[in-house]
């Protein structure tokens, strides 16, 4: 697997060059993410605690960790004194309680709102209710330690590129939205992030600020769920 060979196909074949990119080397081992980073690459995107947990010593203490999985309560303190974003906040009680863990070490934590766009129900995600309901709330406004950066979205999982391409929009129209109402200080949106191997160019055309790409540069997992 030439890791640098497939960073450049996968640079040169964004629609927008502005665009950051995450390299997601979730499973993949040391050696893998040391190349990536000699190539340029200082973010990188982890679904699991333990895993970030491992790597993080091991490479070079400017490289930023991105958490793009589901994160559960009681690993939040693992990961909140260095994590530079976590992706997946899918819930009010998750945010209370990285808000909670962002206290004890004073040390407010950037995060992106996980917004369900996906026809699938499999996927995690607020659907627009939900998020509603929390930004109304009164305990919503006593967040101290949380930094709302933007959101975050997954497309189905299917080869319609239409389907696709609404679903980004609408997210991308959901940011919009957001970003014109008046939100607590500590909410300050301008990351979108949208797109995986296959549909980071749909995701960037329909304007993603941050792509998670994972087996476009280091080949397929051996674990595809995961
Ligand atoms: C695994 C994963 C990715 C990367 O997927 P690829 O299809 O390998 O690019 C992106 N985002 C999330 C949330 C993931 O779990």
């Amino acid at each position: 697997m030439d890791i640098k060979a497939n960073l450049e196909q996968v640079k040169k074949s964004f629609q927008n060059p502005n665009c950051k990119l995450i390299a997601v080397s979730k499973t993949k081992p040391l050696a893998d993410l040391q190349a990536a980073y000699a190539a340029g690459i200082r973010d990188f995107g982890e679904n699991k605690v333990q895993e970030i947990q491992a790597k993080q010593p091991e490479m070079p203490a400017d490289t930023r960790w991105h958490m793009i999985g589901h994160l559960q309560s009681n690993k939040i303190k693992y990961i909140a004194p260095f994590i530079h974003l976590i992706h997946g906040v899918d819930s009010f009680k998750l945010l209370v309680e990285i808000d909670k863990q962002g206290k004890k070490i004073d040390r407010p934590i950037p995060v992106l709102l996980q917004i369900h766009i996906a026809t699938e129900e499999s996927k995690f995600g607020f659907d627009l209710e939900e998020l509603e309901t929390m930004l109304s709330s009164l305990e919503f406004n006593d967040l101290t330690h949380v930094q709302i950066q933007g959101l975050m979205g997954m497309a189905s999982f299917t080869e319609n590129q239409d389907q696709i391409r609404t679903e980004f929009r609408g997210l991308k129209q959901l940011y919009e939205d957001l970003k014109k109402r008046t939100l607590p200080s500590f909410v300050n949106l301008h990351e979108l992030s949208m797109g995986m191997s296959g549909d980071y160019q749909i995701a960037q055309e329909e304007g993603s600020t941050m792509v998670r790409i994972g087996s476009s540069i280091f080949g397929a997992r051996n674990y595809p769920n995961s």
